[in-house]
């Protein structure tokens, strides 16, 4: 038989699919001895039959009511009783913690009787009733679904009516008001009154809990996440503590390192007289965790001694909740911290230095997504003097522009190439053309998983949400913050994606330390601290000069940091990380972000500008001679742009792409061409030659380019365009090896679907690499591969392999022509509402569609593999430089990523880590 109820005794910190994080780490806390107010937590398994059946487990009940007399006997108290009641609270906790999900309702047991009873017993009425108030207002609000503001409301007006500052300054009877008020609000909303039975609240709120799995909100939110549906979430009904008894008494958070910087130390939040959530909902202005120490030394060392017991038992930085009753500490939470993306570097390595964990596990513990956001570029903070409010980070980035405040003006003002913030209430899908032209997003409304917040992600795009502070009125083309600022249409605004903070004004935007230390490996540490200490006497006081210097030191900690955990990395990972470059510029770049070679060389841009009109002389040649002639005109230029190439990545891979873009882009407007042509016969002046060129653009005319003559089809079609390259690639490769240099390139053609495409191809490539060879009297021989960008290079693979040295998954193309949606049309239509539906849970074209996309990528991998062993695989699409991407591919052990120059840091990181966790996953699974 199941069991649906634990004892906090019974469970551990493993247990977090059973009993949630709440619950699991509650008993891991008992079980190591520290002061947890008993109780028992009701498992996830519960919450899937109630979210399966619409009912609670029969045998719930039940089991409730055992354990719930099991800790009546312990307490000596039975509950909601009238004379001495136990209270209790019932609190939600899933697995991963959730916003958007029912939170803690308190103080259960409490009614018009036993509140009389914990009035007396207490000897404090204020506290008995200021208790039942709070019950009232969280059952009122998070069970029943009254807005939580009414009872705010009602407490303001008690406030004011009081003259009372705070909550602080209100008595017993004032409470015992707002508890009659409050009991009609339930009644007015509901149309029942406040249930009495103590027992029946307890229920009513353990449904309540399940049921919020299921918000709009929470679902929304494990979409973005990535949490899977069906966990459930677990209950915990824990005896109370009481933080309101009175000045010996109070509630606080705290951390045992800084979640900034990761520096141990005491770091926290106390207030005094208080409960539960009056710490963070910021009612009362909190004191730091010291002032503890002076009101009541032995709660306080306690307390430390607890913080260090935690964080030796977690072996990482811990967050805290913990409630002081009448001088005794209870401890009501702790969880492994959240922290910034610098803390999880620098509390790794701090924790690998003091010996608590492995450089394995450090990299365990930060992630790419952590190490992409401390290399944005970011704003020039020493001057918060423009700061006019803070709201939601919710895509990072730092991003100036002038204020727009409709997706209108966005977009024109961006056609004109000023860069544009815009500024909503909140998004929605009109609002798509303006979040593409603008360089950020700023929402006064909406959380994280806000259609901004999930829109400007998917996009890449700085976006700020949930400005509470800003009055927006795109009417007027205005908005107005705290102390009178008012931004006009047109104003310049700086927004922080990575913090969420709102200035006035053009902010300088300064490179991310963690990229100029990556881009200069060289360089350690100390360098960095010595090269830009401020000189004496440079600072204006001293406190700037220590700030400086201060700044300086954690900036040296998280650069050492990050190459630390880097260099790792490298030592960890299996795969390959290249990188997508196109000119001699971005090749160096990337090697200097530590690229091992460049997976993707694209060549069409070295066809357009003045060459273009070449090209379209080669196309639309009437003979071969013209045709010869033209090609001859581009074989020096190209020669040259390869050496630039393979000379900046020398000794390592170039993988040179033939030409892939769809016929059209070399050839004139089609309308434009018309226009011209129609005009001219109107005015009785008919240019022959325009129009001699219009029948040829008309007759090359596709309906549907992408899907037209590009790729393999242009080189099997246009004679000698393919060869052309291979022959300069070939010369420059030959130039340079005698010049003592070892270029390596590589030669793919692109959009192959059948294998007698790419044979054809590959023989006459041979043929030319061998002609020059012979020619120049180099021995020359490059490695030819294709890309599998199309469903049936994926399906027939093997046949592929025969003929191909290699395979580089271009994954953009192949989601366009697997789903047979086209990127663009996708990201400017239909995206978000995909994404409200839930049929994307991200965008395709961030992170790879493993079911569909992923599975042609293994099929073609595998079956690749099985027709030529030393075929080498890799990606080249820009899921090559996708965390989640990355993970897959290290599951089907492709052997090299390739991405963006930028993102090269994050794919090294990735790549590493994939390997530790698939060898993770591997071992548990041989347990
Ligand atoms: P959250 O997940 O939002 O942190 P919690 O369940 O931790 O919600 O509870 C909200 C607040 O109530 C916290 O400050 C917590 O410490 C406090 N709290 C919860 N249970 C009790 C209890 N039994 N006694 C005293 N305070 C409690
Ligand atoms: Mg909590
Ligand atoms: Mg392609």
């Amino acid at each position: 038989m199941s069991r649906y109820v634990f004892e906090f005794s019974e469970g551990n910190a493993s247990q977090k699919d059973l009993l949630g994080g709440k619950g699991a780490n509650l008993a891991e806390m008992t079980n190591l001895g520290l002061p947890v107010p008993p109780g028992f937590t009701i498992t996830t398994d519960a919450c899937r039959v109630f979210l399966r059946t619409g009912e609670l487990p029969s045998e719930l009940a039940d089991e409730i009511d055992a354990h719930l007399a099991e800790l009546e006997t312990t307490m000596g108290r039975t509950l909601g009783h009238i004379d001495d009641p136990l209270l209790v609270s019932v609190r939600s906790g899933a697995k991963f913690s959730m916003p958007g999900m029912m939170e803690t309702v308190l103080n259960i047991g409490l009614n018009d009787d036993s509140v009389e009873g914990l009035a007396k017993v207490s000897d404090n009425p204020r506290f008995a009733w200021d208790s039942y108030r709070r019950l009232l207002s969280m059952f009122g609000s998070t069970v029943l679904g009254i807005d939580r503001s009414v009872f705010d409301d009602a407490l303001d007006e008690l406030k004011t009516g009081r003259g009372a500052e705070t909550d602080v300054d209100l008595g017993a009877a004032d409470f015992r008001e707002l508890v009659s008020s409050y009991h009609a609000i339930i009644k007015e909303h509901t149309g029942e009154p406040f249930p009495q039975d103590p027992r029946k609240q307890l229920e009513l709120s353990v449904r309540a809990v399940f049921s919020s799995w299921n918000t709009e909100r929470a679902k929304i939110y494990r979409r973005q996440e990535r949490i899977p549906d069906d966990l459930g979430t677990a209950v915990n009904v824990c005896t109370m503590v009481f933080g309101n008894l009175g000045d010996d008494s109070g509630t606080g958070v705290c951390f045992t390192r800084d979640p900034a910087t990761g520096h141990r130390g005491v770091y926290g939040d106390y207030l005094v007289n208080a409960q539960g959530e009056d710490v963070v909902a910021g009612i009362r202005n909190t004191l730091p965790l010291t002032a503890l120490g002076e009101t009541d030394p032995a709660s306080y060392e306690r307390l430390l001694e607890i913080m260090s017991t935690l964080e030796s038992h977690y072996q990482d930085l811990c967050d805290i909740e913990f409630t002081v009753e009448r001088g005794t500490l209870w401890m009501l939470q702790t969880r492994v911290g959240k922290r910034t993306a610098a803390a999880a570097f620098r509390v790794a390595v701090q924790l690998v230095d003091e010996g608590v964990i492995e450089l394995d596990e450090a990299l365990r513990r930060v992630t790419g997504a952590q190490l992409a956001q401390l290399m944005f570029p970011q704003f020039d903070v020493t001057d918060d003097r423009q700061l006019i409010a803070t709201g939601m980070a919710a895509s990072p980035g730092a991003a100036v522009g002038k204020a727009a405040f409709d997706s209108a003006t966005a977009v024109a003002w961006a056609a004109q190439g000023e860069d544009v913030i815009l500024v909503r209430r909140e998004t929605n899908p009109d609002d798509l053309r303006g979040m593409i032209a603008a360089r950020g997003v700023l929402t006064s409304r909406g959380g994280k998983t806000s259609h901004a917040a999930v829109v400007a992600r998917g996009m890449g795009r700085t976006c700020v949400v949930g400005v509470d502070a800003l009055r927006v009125d795109p009417q007027a083309g205005e908005f107005r913050a705290p102390g009178g600022v008012c931004v006009k249409e047109g104003d310049l605004l700086s927004i922080d994606g990575s913090t969420g903070k709102v200035f006035t004004g053009s902010v300088p935007v300064t490179q991310s330390a963690v990229v100029e230390a990556l881009l200069a490996p060289g360089r350690t540490a100390d360098d960095q601290t010595a090269d830009d200490r401020p000189v004496a006497g440079e600072a204006e006081d001293d406190t700037a000069e220590a700030d400086t210097a201060e700044a300086d030191t954690e900036r040296a900690e998280l650069i050492d940091a990050v190459a630390r955990v880097m260099e790792h990395a490298d030592s960890v990972r299996r795969m390959g990380v290249l990188a997508n470059a196109d000119t001699p510029q971005d090749a160096s770049r990337a090697r200097d972000f530590g690229a091992q070679g460049i997976g993707l060389c694209r060549t069409e841009h070295m066809f357009l500008g003045s060459r273009r009109k070449i090209v379209e002389q080669v196309i639309l040649a009437r003979s071969d001679e013209q045709r010869e002639t033209a090609l001859e005109r581009l074989l020096a230029p190209q020669r040259d742009d390869f050496k630039g190439i393979f000379e900046a990545m020398d000794g390592f891979p170039v993988v040179v792409r033939l030409l892939d873009p769809p016929l059209h882009e070399f050839l004139p407007d089609l309308t434009e061409l018309s226009v011209r042509v129609a005009v001219a016969q109107a005015l009785g002046r008919p240019e022959e030659e325009a129009a001699a060129l219009l029948k040829e653009v008309q007759r090359h005319h596709e309906q549907n380019p992408m899907l037209g003559m590009r790729g393999v089809r242009l080189g099997l079609v246009i004679p000698g365009l393919f060869l052309l390259q291979v022959r300069a690639i070939a010369e420059a490769a030959a130039e340079l090896r005698s010049r003592g240099l070892d270029p390596r390139p590589e030669i793919m053609v692109p959009l192959v679907g059948d294998v007698k495409e790419f044979a054809i191809i590959r023989e006459q490539a041979a043929a030319t690499v061998q002609e020059v060879s012979d020619e120049l009297g180099v021995d020359l021989r490059f490695p030819i591969g294709t890309m599998i960008e199309l469903p049936r290079a994926a399906m027939t693979a093997s046949q592929i392999a025969e003929e191909a040295e290699f395979f580089s998954f271009g994954t953009n193309d192949l989601t366009q022509t697997a789903w047979g949606f086209s990127r663009d049309d996708v990201e400017a239509e239909f995206f978000p509402h995909y994404i409200e539906a839930g049929i994307f849970g991200v965008s395709p074209f961030e992170t790879l569609d493993v079911d569909g996309v992923g599975r042609l990528v293994s099929i073609a991998a595998w079956e690749g593999k099985e027709s030529r062993a030393d075929l080498v695989l890799g990606v080249c699409g820009e899921h090559g430089g996708d965390p989640d991407s990355i993970h897959f591919f290290e599951s089907i052990r492709l052997d090299y990523v390739s991405c963006s120059p930028f993102r090269v840091p994050v794919a090294r990181l990735e790549s590493a880590r994939a390997r530790l966790l698939a060898d993770d996953a591997a071992s548990e699974e041989s347990d």
